[in-house]
């Protein structure tokens, strides 16, 4: 049987860190599902396109290749945004589902999104919801940002922030909130290394189950 390992949650919580440290310690593959929406989101504007229009999103996403998740640049905050808003058009989710299916099913692997555990795998051996105060979620992007040499507002990526949040949260389709049988994990005063060990410990339990 193949391990499904589904990390939920919102921008900045340390998910993508966690993820991909967990792969590596159980040799899984990994995949960063919030790529998939960032290369939509791109697409779109590169051609000129409104994110927001909802028939474009989905030719976008129906024309998405794996090459496209690999290219630098997805991390750009006008990216940011449009994968947000393409996020939230059902068929753009739909598009991109089969793809996360087939890439779990092959051997297993560590997801991380933010409709893992309730849509994508709702299956899942492990589910984690991981967390952090929207102060200290700010302070990481602001501190990421500032290594890749962006002078950014502290107080613009925490409204960014939130602005996404917003969105994510209160969208009909896949809105993003723990699945029922997910542990919460908070990494507010957590480092990455305790993080890690305390989602180890979900990983023992729930997996045994
Ligand atoms: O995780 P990341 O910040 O890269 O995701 C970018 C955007 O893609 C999110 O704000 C969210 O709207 C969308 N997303 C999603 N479902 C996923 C992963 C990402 O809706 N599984």
């Amino acid at each position: 049987m193949t391990l499904i390992i589904a990390i939920d949650g919102p921008a900045a919580s340390g998910k993508g860190t966690l993820a991909r440290r967990l792969a590596a310690a159980l040799d899984l593959p990994y995949l960063d599902t919030g790529l998939l929406y960032r290369a939509v989101g791109r697409r779109l504007l590169e051609q000129g396109g409104d994110p927001a229009d909802a028939e474009k999103a989905a030719w976008a996403a129906r024309a998405v290749q794996p090459d496209d998740i690999q290219r630098p640049g997805l991390r750009s905050p006008e990216i940011d945004a449009a994968a947000s808003r393409v996020a939230a058009v059902p068929a753009v989710r739909a598009a991109l589902l089969d793809f996360q299916r087939e890439f779990g099913n092959r051997r297993g692997a560590v997801l991380d999104g933010r409709d893992i555990g309730t849509v994508v795998f709702p299956g899942a051996a492990v589910k984690l919801f991981v967390t952090a105060s929207l102060a200290e979620r700010a302070r990481r992007r602001w501190l990421e940002l500032r290594s890749r040499g962006v002078d950014a507002d502290l107080d613009q990526v925490a409204a960014d922030l939130r602005a996404r949040d917003a969105q994510d949260e209160t969208r009909a389709a896949a809105p993003l909130r723990p699945a029922s049988d997910a542990i919460l994990l908070d990494t507010t005063r957590l480092d990455p290394e305790a993080a890690f060990a305390e989602a180890m410990k979900a990983v023992t339990v729930m997996g045994k189950e």
